[in-house]
């Protein structure tokens, strides 16, 4: 059911306990912990603690803890001291999504180009 914890899913375990992540900051609904193959001095990946495979499906099922989701982005990066950063939502694998439960890249602490490639 939509929501509830993966016995497969690599970012609900983390929301488990069951496999450690440098945890940076954590509410009732979502979790921000550093990415273990960092793209730039801060690249922090906030989750929703609900399971959702993406961030559409997330949005259409969930649009307040989408909200949450976003709002911890910026907290991250004001906690960061960051003026300028990136939010990314790999969606699908042709986008480069690897891990199949939602979740947003903030990406800052060097120049960034865009378009990303
Ligand atoms: P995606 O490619 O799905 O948008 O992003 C998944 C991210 O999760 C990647 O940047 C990858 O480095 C990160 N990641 C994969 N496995 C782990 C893990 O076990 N711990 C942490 N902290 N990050 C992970
Ligand atoms: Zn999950």
């Amino acid at each position: 059911m939509a929501g509830e914890a993966q016995q497969d899913c690599l970012f609900c375990k983390i929301v488990e306990g069951q496999i450690p992540a440098t945890v940076v900051r954590e509410t009732d609904t979502t979790v921000a912990f550093r990415d273990i193959n960092p793209q730039a001095p801060t690249h922090v990946l906030v989750i929703p603690k609900a399971h959702y495979p993406n961030a559409a499906a997330l949005a259409a099922g969930a649009p307040e803890l989408a909200a949450d989701v976003l709002r911890e982005t910026q907290a991250v990066a004001d906690d960061e001291k960051l003026d300028s950063y990136r939010v990314v939502f790999n969606t699908g694998g042709g986008a480069g999504q690897t891990v199949f439960h939602a979740h947003a890249h903030v990406l800052g602490g060097r120049g960034l180009q865009w378009p990303p490639g």
